[in-house]
């Protein structure tokens, strides 16, 4: 005779994706466990910005955790052409700390009744089976893979990657004049490598500073970061933390399942190409498969059809900007490109929607991106 599983759904990994799968399979009636091999609040290389679609997402379940709320965007061209540009009364993003995030996100996942088990490292899935790195082994009628970017759900499954960028970020410590200097306020650099950028995200007394670029560039991303931050007049800063990840796109026919074992977030590479915003990718799907266990189909469905055409506009976007990053600076100069931009980091509006738009469309068949 074979044994019930002891568990309906188990998830592995407790970032955004895995949380958010978790929270939502227990809400449904599902008996869940989520295994991750940290201990929440934990540190995870990240931007933290919080888009509009990503806010409606989490507002939901969580309290979101903002450390700014951002009104105005001041962007750069290799640290030339420097140009501000301000939104209305809505907040274009919102910066959270990522640690204070997953960790609202654990207690949103614990509220709905799903048992998060901590300090636990998944060595290996199967089919029905979670093996951990102690040797014990989870039976579940449904494995959710979200242990991330660099996990071992993904190569389980056969996710195909198309594209894989190196992010570099270093938090500071921020002076008083920092903090009043960057309340409310972003900087995106284009920079000097094709499709890279930088950013600088205020955090009250924090400053995260970060470039991104393609991976297998290291010495350059480096350099890249390093003389981001010279340009920025915060070498002399404290360095907080200084670390990397790699984020992964994945290709549009990839598979996101085999069996009953699927993937969720930067682990399945839902990822939005051009800016490698993950955060609303992660919630989104999480809540997809969550929600959808009892009928996978369902899940891979829905990611097919509404994150594959945002995917695919990103990538448009990518490439334009990798050719011309000049044209996409000036675009944000004028009130087309900037409402566009404005409206997509609102949530308003998705990538998709975006490139429909007839002056975004007429820019790119120009650029025949
Ligand atoms: C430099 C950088 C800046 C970024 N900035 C932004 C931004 O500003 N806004 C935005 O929207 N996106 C940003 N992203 C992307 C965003 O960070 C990711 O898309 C997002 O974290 C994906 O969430 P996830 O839950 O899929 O994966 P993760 O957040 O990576 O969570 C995976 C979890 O799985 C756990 N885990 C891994 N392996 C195992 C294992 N074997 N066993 C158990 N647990 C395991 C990990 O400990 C982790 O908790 C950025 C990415 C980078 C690299």
């Amino acid at each position: 005779m074979i044994a019930e599983p002891a568990w309906d759904v188990a998830v592995v990994g407790g970032g955004p994706a895995g949380l958010s799968a978790a929270r939502a399979a227990a809400a449904s009636g599902a008996r869940t466990i989520v295994l991750e091999r940290a201990e929440h609040p934990r540190y995870k290389t990240c931007g933290g910005g919080l888009i509009g679609t990503s806010m409606r997402y989490a507002s939901e379940y969580i309290d979101v955790p903002a450390q700014d709320s951002i009104s105005s965007l001041t962007f750069t061209l290799n640290g030339r052409r420097t140009l501000t540009r301000r939104g209305g009364d809505r907040p274009l993003l919102t910066l959270v700390r990522r640690d204070d995030f997953d960790h609202a996100w654990y207690s949103a996942a614990l509220a709905a009744g799903a048992v998060v088990r901590q300090n636990a490292q998944v060595r290996a899935v199967d089919e029905g089976v979670v093996r951990l790195a102690d040797g014990e082994e989870i039976t579940a009628r449904v494995v959710i893979g979200a242990d991330g970017s660099a996990g071992i759900t993904s190569r389980h499954v056969g996710v195909v990657f198309e594209q894989q960028d190196l992010g570099l970020e270093v938090e500071l410590a921020a002076t008083p004049a920092d903090r009043r200097d960057w309340q409310g306020r972003v900087l995106l650099d284009w920079g000097p490598f094709p499709g890279s950028y930088g950013w600088v995200f205020p955090k009250n007394d924090q400053l995260t500073v970060g470039v991104i670029m393609s991976k297998g560039h290291g010495a350059e991303t480096k350099r890249y970061l390093t003389d981001f931050v010279s340009r920025m007049g915060l070498s002399e800063r404290e360095v907080l933390r200084d670390s990397g990840h790699l984020t992964r796109c994945r290709r549009p026919d990839s598979p996101l399942r085999r069996g009953s074992v699927v993937v969720v977030g930067d682990a399945a590479g839902l990822l939005e190409p051009w800016t490698r915003e993950g955060i609303s990718y992660a919630l989104r799907s999480g809540t997809w498969a969550g929600s959808s266990w009892k009928d996978l189909a369902e899940y891979e469905r829905r990611v097919n059809a509404e994150l594959g055409p945002e995917m695919s506009a990103g990538r448009r976007l990518l490439n334009a900007f990798c050719r011309y990053p000049g044209v996409i600076h000036s675009l944000m100069s004028t009130p087309l490109g900037w409402r566009a931009f404005a409206a997509f980091c609102r949530g308003n509006v998705s990538m998709a929607e975006v490139i429909q738009r007839r002056s975004i469309r007429a820019a790119l068949a120009i650029f025949r991106a």
